[in-house]
């Protein structure tokens, strides 16, 4: 089964390897463009691969290749404040343009990957989770990877409210199967019962969790951020707590988009007042959080979930609260094809 799936997907790497030059191409771009309007990718990025624990991630090297195609191939790197504000006044943007963004706030996110957008001058909008800048908590889900990645267990039992659930942890293959099951059961808990749920996975693991960030989940400080700020790279507020705001009390999602939006005030020159939901899926968010954000004057937020932003939307006001965004791909051919005329196209079809 498993073979017959890794078949597949190479035959489809394959066909996007062969494919996705051709119908990039100027002529077929230029046709394609006439016929299904005007479309913009927001880019996320998350973190890099390390060789410490953090196996997933994008390597520097990655990112260089893809804004170097961008600046090649005449692409328009553009800020995500001008994306939103054409899209609220039904004007136009530069053709070919795409817009990065970086979630979370991790010290080699500013050390490394910011380097690298300003070396391009490639505009960033980098969503920090203000707690964990003031070292006040660290993100539950990174205290989820860290557990996981540091226990001397080879696997781990754990009683959920419904189930008990046994997972193997021998190796890192396995390590990571864990991890994103438990992050995705975790997700779906409410405040209290996810406080008590890693508490439970740390006593399973046999582990204590530290209460300061141990390496590498260290936040960037905001001496870093203000250093940055000045070399172009926009701040904007992802949450005090990297909590799901869905699963909060209203007083409490509330505090999250005002209270980080007010951190970022204090110790800012010039921040964006445009929100980045915690893990943004479909459900992570809804019209009370977007309700919370127009009434305190947000420009607008961005979500996960995958697509591109369609300029010619009539219903601006409203998508300007759920922006889609694509998490950076690891293949270059799926990188140029995300750039491209075939993701609007994949995106209409999907709708
Ligand atoms: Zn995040």
């Amino acid at each position: 089964m498993l073979l017959y799936r890794d078949t597949i997907e190479l035959m489809k790497n394959t066909l996007r390897e062969l494919l996705v030059p051709v119908l990039t191409s100027r002529p077929v771009s230029a046709i394609a463009n006439r016929f299904l309007g005007r479309s913009v990718p927001i880019f996320s990025v998350h973190r890099l691969e390390q060789e410490v624990n953090i196996t997933t991630g994008i390597t520097p090297k990655h990112l260089r290749n893809c804004l170097n195609y961008l600046r090649s191939e005449g692409f328009q790197l553009v800020s995500l404040e001008d994306l939103i504000q054409a899209l609220l006044n039904h004007a136009t943007l530069p053709d070919k343009a795409v817009v990065f963004t970086m979630d979370d706030g991790y010290i080699e996110q500013a050390d490394i990957t910011a380097s690298i957008f300003i070396e391009f001058d490639c505009p960033l909008t980098f969503f920090v989770i203000t707690d964990m800048i003031d070292q006040v908590m660290w993100p539950w889900d990174a205290q989820v990877s860290w557990i996981i990645n540091n226990t001397s267990k080879t696997s781990l039992s754990i009683e959920l409210p419904d189930e008990l659930i046994h997972m193997d942890i021998s190796d890192s293959d396995s390590r990571n199967t864990a991890r994103q099951k438990i992050r995705d059961i975790f997700k779906e808990l409410d405040a209290e019962a996810l406080s008590a749920m890693i508490r439970r996975l740390a006593q399973a693991a046999g582990i204590a969790v530290p209460s300061i960030a141990p390496p590498p989940y260290q936040a960037l400080n905001w001496q870093t951020a203000r250093s940055l700020e000045q070399k172009g790279i926009r701040f904007a507020p992802h949450s005090r707590t990297h909590r799901i705001l869905s699963k909060l009390s209203g007083e409490s999602a509330r505090e999250e988009i005002t209270g980080s939006w007010q951190t970022l005030q204090r110790e800012l020159s010039n921040p964006l007042k445009v929100f980045c939901y915690p893990t943004g899926r479909l459900f992570d968010y809804g019209p009370r959080e977007i309700s919370y954000l127009h009434e305190a004057g947000f420009l607008g937020a961005t979500s996960s979930l995958p697509g591109v932003v369609d300029l010619l939307n009539d219903d601006a006001e409203q998508q300007v609260y759920c922006l889609p965004r694509i998490s950076l791909p690891n293949s270059m051919a799926y990188f140029i094809q995300c750039c491209s005329w075939i993701e609007h196209a994949n995106r209409n079809r999907s709708l």
